[in-house]
């Protein structure tokens, strides 16, 4: 009988793991992708409509298999190249795509592997909300938020980025109509009177996009962003030749370039001292931080899973701020805006701790704390923009509550995302597995620690595929 295998989730990751498992299977089979919106390949981040929020990263790290690199700039080119976007080309031979692009561009490549793939699989969308997850005789059995249920022979997980949850001090004015939640929603964000006075929660890519947003609408008003550090999102150094490796060999070596460097180092400490003089090394060659850091990004494949929990603890609390910091970058077309905002005093960045917010007739007043001054303000709006909530045991999507209910998962032991082993197999609460349920994508950040980019999600989805693959031929 033909394996059914479902996906949950039909982003990238969804979108990517289908294509790979149509690929590599050496059987047809039946796939299912189970996504709650109307189109695949779109996911939280890639759903963006507005034509300001580009891609962080360039053209060439973002595809769906490796064979196959230029997908993307081919794609660009065959809508018309500049015509079609003119402002993708930052300079350095390198395209910054709006994210609905690429999200429009997940969605043929998912259409084309529907028609017609290696395996002769076939490959469904089914829009709906899956809700529960069963083990029956053998079998998965999926509860959807429609009547039906699905029976399954293998269950891939990728649901991934959870909507922000509203920060502590900000719960008391939730309901509030002047406080936007999510920030994700351009309608909302269209409908802030143009003068008003505007606090974002929040200094990183998400408070970027909004605030340019923002301002091609014609917004007028002041705009603080606030955050505890008041960390700005850092910027690129592209100079021609800084993609001149395929980035995809960076990160599928035997050994890591910062291993290969270094050693395996297993403290925290240990680490950034030798980020730091490799810094110093670089800068002295006239290179860019950005050039070192990198390569210690493209490690943390094999630096991550090797560090004591003690260490990986240590590190979400003191250094992860940073290291996101540095890691996200701004894409190159939002500086201008950014810094003319800044410039003219009209956005102005605060470190400060949020201490609590209540309603002001049509406003928020919001406190908050800078060392030992504690200050009052009034803004028309507030906006959340503390970025997707990677915490599971507080999230409202029914089907990971079910996982967890279930006892088939549980929260990964640094408390973000799920708990999987290194073949992405999740892992229950008595520390049991099966291998016919798997996870990628951003909710495996505890195990892997840098699967958020699309090429670090790929890599794990390429690695594990033949071995699911063996699995469904056993059954
Ligand atoms: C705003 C933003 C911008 C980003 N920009 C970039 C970038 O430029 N480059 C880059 O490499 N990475 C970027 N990332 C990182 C991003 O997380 C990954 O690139 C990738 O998009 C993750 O895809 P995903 O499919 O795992 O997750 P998601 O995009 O979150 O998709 C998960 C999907 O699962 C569906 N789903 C969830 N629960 C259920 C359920 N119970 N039933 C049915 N469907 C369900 C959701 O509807 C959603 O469509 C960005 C992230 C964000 C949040």
């Amino acid at each position: 009988m033909t394996k059914h295998v479902v996906i949950v989730g039909g982003g990238y990751t969804g979108t990517c793991a289908a294509i790979q498992l149509s690929r590599q299977a050496r059987q047809p089979l039946d796939i299912t992708v189970i996504e709650q919106r109307a189109s695949v390949g779109q996911g939280l981040a890639y759903s963006a409509t507005d034509p300001d929020h580009r891609l962080n990263a360039p053209d060439m790290v973002h595809f769906v298999t490796p064979e196959d690199q230029d997908a993307l700039r081919r794609w660009f080119e065959d809508q018309g190249g500049p015509a079609f976007d003119a402002a993708a080309d930052s300079g350095g031979d390198v395209l910054f795509i709006r994210r609905r692009d690429f999200g429009r561009f997940l969605r043929e490549q998912f259409d084309a592997y529907q028609a017609d793939n290696p395996s002769g699989s076939t490959i469904t969308h089914l829009q709906a909300t899956a809700k529960d997850l069963e083990k029956a005789d053998g079998d998965f059995l999926l509860g959807l938020d429609q009547a039906e249920t699905l029976n399954a022979d293998l269950v891939i997980v990728a649901t991934s980025n959870e909507r922000p949850a509203i920060p502590a001090p900000l719960r008391p004015v939730a309901d509030h109509p002047a406080l936007l939640g999510d920030p994700w929603g351009r309608a909302a964000l269209g409908a802030i009177p143009k003068k008003a006075a505007i606090l974002l929660v929040g200094t990183a890519l998400t408070a970027a996009d909004v605030i340019v947003s923002c301002l091609r609408e014609g917004h007028s008003g002041p705009i603080t962003a606030l955050s505890r550090r008041g960390l700005q999102s850092t910027r690129r150094a592209i100079t021609p030749g800084t993609y001149a490796v395929p980035f995809w060999s960076r990160i599928t070596a035997d050994t890591s370039i910062f291993v290969e460097k270094h050693g395996p180092q297993r403290r925290v400490l240990e680490l950034l001292r030798s980020l730091r003089r490799d810094i110093r090394a670089a800068e002295a060659n006239g290179l860019p931080w950005q050039a070192p850091f990198d390569d210690l990004r493209d490690s943390v494949w094999e630096i991550w899973p090797a560090l004591p929990l003690d260490e990986k603890r240590r590190f979400m609390r003191h250094l992860r701020i940073w290291y996101d910091i540095h890691r996200y970058r701004l894409p190159p077309q939002l500086e201008r805006p950014l810094d003319d905002a800044v410039a003219s005093g009209q956005l102005r960045y605060a470190a400060a701790h949020l201490e609590s917010a209540c309603a002001a007739g049509e406003a928020i007043a919001v406190t908050y704390r800078h060392g030992p001054s504690i200050q009052t303000e009034t803004f028309d709006t507030v906006i959340n923009c503390t970025g997707p909530d990677p915490r599971p045991d507080r999230t409202d999507n029914p089907f990971l509550r079910a996982l967890v209910a279930r006892s088939l998962a549980r929260p990964s032991p640094i408390g973000i995302g799920l708990d999987v082993d290194d073949d992405s197999t999740l892992v229950t609460p008595s520390g049991n597995k099966d291998p016919r349920l798997r996870a990628f994508g951003p909710l495996t950040l505890g195990q892997f620690g840098d699967p958020q980019g699309t090429p670090f999600i790929l890599r794990h989805i390429c690695r594990t595929m033949p071995q699911i693959v063996n699995l469904l031929e056993q059954r």
